[in-house]
């Protein structure tokens, strides 16, 4: 009977469980926080790079900033659908909610002016942060629609890693990883382009 009644109860919870699955389930505060976070995250990236090419010309710039619009527009799709308030709404190039992203962003800025080359490593380094810091977002969430989201975040940001290195090789310069180990920032510049699916 005892062992019974502890299989009836986990068919009940299995039951419960399936159904929920089934529903759009609520996220929790740290995912929310999370995807809060990832899109202002984006929209820095995205910024920068809009100054950039601006200020130099460069068509990397150009086309990371397209990768970024496409990046922040998954994680808005993310945020739709859970019905949380898109952080970024009608804020213009270089204004963020986020008063330590708005720092970053000036700090970056002024070192992307000095030079190309100071602005292809500014590049390298934001990838650099971004990699490493939806790499922690992982353990936060099991669920598909934010795992999906930092898969196709974190495979654009190897490309464009690659493509700040690489164009930094060319011109005999190097950067060194801030946030990731240097054998996981080898790995990755060693390695092929990812096909991101977008
Ligand atoms: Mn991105
Ligand atoms: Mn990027």
């Amino acid at each position: 009977m005892k062992n019974g009644g502890i299989v009836a109860v986990a068919i009940l919870l299995g039951v419960a469980a399936c159904q929920k699955e089934e529903q759009v389930a609520d996220l929790t505060a740290q995912e929310q926080t999370d995807l809060v976070y990832l899109i202002q995250e984006e929209k820095l990236a995205h910024d920068v790079y809009v100054f950039a090419y601006e200020k130099y010309g460069e068509m990397i710039f150009n086309n990371i900033t397209s990768s970024e619009q496409s990046h922040m527009d998954q994680v808005e799709v993310v945020l739709v659908k859970y019905g949380i308030t898109n952080p970024i709404d009608g804020l213009d190039v270089g204004v963020f909610q986020n008063a330590a992203l708005q720092t970053l962003y000036g700090n970056l800025i002024a070192i992307a002016d000095s030079s190309l080359v100071h602005a292809l490593k500014v590049g390298a380094t934001i990838e650099d942060l971004d990699i490493h810091d939806i790499e922690t977002l992982y353990a936060n969430s099991v669920n598909p629609d934010l795992i999906g989201v930092y898969d196709v975040l974190t495979c654009g940001s190897r490309n464009h890693l690659r493509s700040f290195i690489s164009k930094l090789d060319g011109l005999g310069e190097t950067y060194v990883p801030q946030y990731l180990s240097t054998a996981e920032f080898d790995a990755i510049v060693n390695s092929a382009k990812g096909n991101c699916g977008n």
